[in-house]
Order: C-alpha cells, then structure tokens, then sequence
C-alpha cells in the first residue's frame, strides 16, 4: 500500500552524525537457561541532538527495558549503549517525596549535587516558572492535581540538567484533556531548554502528536519493526484529521505485528 508523503518509512540504517544517544546491536535477556527471557534483539538506534524520538509497542514489548538501558539503570545482554552527557528519567508515577513542597522536590537534584543555596533558589525558581507552578511553590503533592504532580515530577528531571530526558509513558494514568494541555507543555519545554527527548508510550496518537520521528517496537522479542518520520507541522492536536490519519497508518502496522497496541 502506498504511504502519503507525510510518513515515510525510513531504513532503520539511516543515521544522524551528531547522535546524542546511540545503541548498537544492543540485546537484553532477563534470567538465564530455559526461563530465560528475551526483552530487546538487535536494537540498533540513534537519536539526534534535540530529535524528540517516540517509542510504540504493545505492552511487555520492551520499552521500559529499552529506556532503563539509556538511563543507566541496567546493562544490555550484549551490545553498546552510549549517551552523551547523561540522561533524566521521568515515569508514569511523579514518584514525589510527599513530605516535601513542591520547591523542595524540584530542588532535591540540586542539593543532591551540592549547588550553593543561592544558586539552587534561583534555579527551582526558574523551573517551577517553566512548568507554570510559581504560585504552587510551598504546596504538598497530595494538594495538587495528577497534571501538576506530573509537572513537578518534569520540573525535578529537568533540575538534574541533562540534556537527553526520557519519559516512560508520562501521561498514561491522566484524564484526555490535563493530557493535551502537558503535550503541549513538553513540546514548548522540549524547544525552550533544547533538549533530546526519548517518549515512550504505547498510544500511537500520542506518538504522533509529539514525536519528529516515531519508531516501531515488536514484540516477544522486541525489535525495531518499522521506523517513520513524522513531517506534520506544530504545534500538532492529538485529534486533528492528519495526526488520526499518521496514527491509524502506525496502528496497522503494530497490528500486522500481531497484537495491537491501544487503539489510536
Ligand atoms: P514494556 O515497557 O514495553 O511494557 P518491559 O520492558 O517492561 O515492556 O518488559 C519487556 C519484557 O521483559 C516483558 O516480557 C517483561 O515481562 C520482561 N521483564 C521486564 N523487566 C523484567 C525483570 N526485571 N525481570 C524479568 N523480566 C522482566
Ligand atoms: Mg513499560
């Protein structure tokens, strides 16, 4: 079937001379002997200095798996993983200290790294204004909205000041709308602080919504299945007519790869 022009599949071989993330050949299995089970096979991938690269797969594909390798948090099976200048890992959950303010948390990497106290003020004072909760500086997260304790959890990965951030299905367990309104938040904090970020999620329309380039995950083992550059315009809407249009061709071939991932 003919592609539009606006999604290409692109050879996965392609690649970007000033990678920040590079994997190479890179596999990972859990356990050992016949239990054994083989995570990730053959990833080969290079994420451009302040590309915004989405990952997609069906759950249990490898994701996360893929994501913890880049962060450091595990060693491949074989295989290299280099990161240029450290990576910041945001989940699902905002993970907060709930005994901390807000200012206290997004602080937290700082006083971690033995900032002078002047220097980290003005610091949490300059993210806190990025992700617009200024006025919510000396609150606890259990008095904020799943939105806003996302917002803090970003606010937090970005004080850690390095430039590749990773994001483990970040928005999943939030409502449609807070959702759309933090798409476009990491689209503006993304650009303004020039960051490469690796956005892993398992909605293919959220993929596409963000990402300048949206690869393919297969599953059992995961590999890369297919590989797309996203040419839409921004900023996107997650229910615009082309982004649906993207999201259903990504949709197929997730289901060629058997099981589907979350309907688009
Ligand atoms: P995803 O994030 O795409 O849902 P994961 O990376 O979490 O997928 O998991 C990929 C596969 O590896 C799954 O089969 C999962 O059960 C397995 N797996 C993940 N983490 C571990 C672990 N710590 N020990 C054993 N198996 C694991
Ligand atoms: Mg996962």
């Amino acid at each position: 079937m003919a592609l539009p022009l606006m999604l290409v599949p692109i050879p996965p071989s392609v690649a970007s001379s000033d990678a920040t993330v590079e994997l190479e050949d890179v596999t990972k299995s859990y356990g050992v002997g016949a239990t054994a089970t083989l995570a990730l096979d053959g990833i080969s991938l290079r994420v451009a200095t302040g590309e915004f690269l989405c990952l997609v797969g069906a759950s249990g594909c490898g994701k996360s798996t893929l994501l913890n390798l880049v962060a450091g948090l595990d060693r491949p099976t074989s295989g290299t993983v280099r990161v240029s200048g450290g990576a910041a890992l945001m989940f699902q959950d905002p993970a907060l200290f709930p005994w901390l303010t807000v200012e206290q948390n997004v602080d937290f990497p700082l006083l971690m790294r033995r900032l002078p106290k002047l220097d980290r003020r003005r610091r949490v004072a300059d993210l806190l204004e990025m992700v617009r909760l200024d006025d919510f500086a000396r609150r606890r997260p259990h008095e904020l909205s799943g939105g806003m304790r996302q917002r803090v959890a970003l606010a937090r990965a970005l004080a850690q000041e390095s430039p590749v951030l990773l994001m483990d299905e970040p928005f999943g367990a939030l409502d449609a709308m807070t959702r759309d309104l933090l798409h476009d938040e990491i689209e503006r904090v993304w650009r303004q602080a020039g960051l490469t970020v690796v956005f892993v999620t398992h909605n293919v329309r959220e993929a596409v919504r963000l990402g300048d380039r949206v690869i393919v995950l297969s599953s059992r083992p995961g590999r890369i299945a297919a590989e797309y550059h996203v040419d839409l315009p921004r900023p996107r809407h997650i229910d615009s007519t082309e982004n649906a249009e993207l999201a259903a061709e990504i949709t197929e071939q997730l289901r060629a790869l058997g099981r589907p991932a979350a309907p688009a």
